[in-house]
């Protein structure tokens, strides 16, 4: 598909708490001309993710923010238009990171060939992308595999959760997955195979989680942090590991929330029973994916990994359905198609 414009999403504004419509601005611009050694670049797909909330800046996290004005960064799958580049070839597919437009130009040092018959493209945004290598090295590289016990899993029906609690079940663990909602519980339970689901909208959620934990809890994979920790960290057994993958309820938090100080308890929780507690970005480890794709794609061949997906078809809805990830809208990996 020709097109004669290079459509871009730009951040406008830096989000005063919760990111707004208003924060984007839609553009158009000229598409970029390849220079010697580059290839340019058509979006075919494009990934909306928590984290670029973090990139917007005015927020908890410490990630440097981007730069008013410029296009949404984040992970993209695209087709090689034009190619100055002896290593790609105009048809390529890649997986790459060129944000929320529609072209771009690339080195060619940023780009994942794809082999459109080995998986449906889309999964190089989701389960076997980026989400899905966050879950394998968050459970490979930061869990130890000791079988059995009682894993916990926080936002479970999400694109990483989802994953997290099916490779929890493939080690052995007793899993309990927490999801907002009755209808993303069920799912849980009967599509991915939790043991239990938890609903942390439902009035007794304190409740309901302490009567899926009778034995403690030995594994916490943490989506959501805040008060999602809270509520698990006192039912950690002795030498519990905690990873904390993503805080997504604070993210959009410019302060610290005043309540009360759970510091103690945690301090004692390390102290008295042994809880390691352990955070990691998957930007260092991009260097995993051959590991990780010799696992998990026949995980995924075999249908031993379900995993879920969810398009729009829409450039300029790109910005409102992102939005949905903080109100728990989406029921899948969201990605734009755009032809
Ligand atoms: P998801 O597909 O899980 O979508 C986000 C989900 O989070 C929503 O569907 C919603 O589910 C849940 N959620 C949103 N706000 C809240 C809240 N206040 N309380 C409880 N749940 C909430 O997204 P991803 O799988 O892409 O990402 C999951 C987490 O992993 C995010 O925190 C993300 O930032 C983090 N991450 C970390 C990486 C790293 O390098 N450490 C890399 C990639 C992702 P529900 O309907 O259940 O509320």
């Amino acid at each position: 598909m020709t097109k004669t414009s290079n459509r871009q999403i730009l951040l406008a504004t830096r989000p005063n708490g919760m990111a707004r419509l208003s924060d984007f601005d839609i553009v158009e611009r000229d598409i970029p001309t390849p220079k010697e050694g580059e290839v340019l670049l058509r979006n075919m797909l494009i990934s909306m993710d928590p984290y670029q909330r973090n990139l917007m800046g005015n927020g908890s996290s410490e990630l440097p923010p981007m730069d008013l004005g410029t296009p949404m960064s984040g992970p993209t799958v695209a087709v090689v238009e034009e190619s100055n580049n002896p290593d790609f070839s105009k048809g390529d597919f890649v997986q790459t990171w060129t944000g929320w437009q529609d072209y771009a130009v690339s080195d060619g040092s940023d780009l994942r060939k794809l082999d459109p018959d080995a998986a449906p493209l889309s999964t190089a945004l989701s389960v076997l992308g980026h989400t899905g290598l966050t879950a394998w090295v968050g459970m490979t590289k930061y869990l130890d595999d000791k079988p059995g016990g009682t894993f916990v899993v926080s936002a479970a029906a999400g694109s990483v959760g989802s994953m997290i609690a099916q490779m929890a079940k493939l080690r052995g663990h007793r899993v309990v997955g927490i999801a907002g909602g009755p209808a993303k519980c069920a799912s849980l339970t009967d599509e991915i195979g939790v043991d239990a689901a938890i609903d942390y909208k439902a009035d007794d959620f304190i409740a309901q989680l302490a009567a899926a934990v009778p034995d403690g809890v030995d594994r916490f994979f943490d989506n959501v942090g805040d008060y999602m920790f809270e509520a698990v960290m006192p039912h950690f057994n002795l030498n519990a590991q905690a990873v904390i993958c993503g805080t997504i309820a604070g993210y959009s938090d410019t302060e610290l929330p005043e309540r009360r100080d759970h510091l103690p308890l945690l301090l004692n929780l390390i102290l008295y029973r042994f809880v390691e507690v352990r955070g990691f970005s998957i930007l260092d480890h991009l260097g995993s994916y051959p590991d990780f794709l010799a696992e998990a794609a026949p995980w995924v061949a075999e249908g031993k990994i379900k995993y879920s997906e969810e398009f729009i078809d829409d450039f300029e809805k790109i910005p409102e359905t992102f939005l949905t990830l903080f109100e728990g809208g989406n029921t899948g990996k969201l990605i734009a198609r755009l032809g």
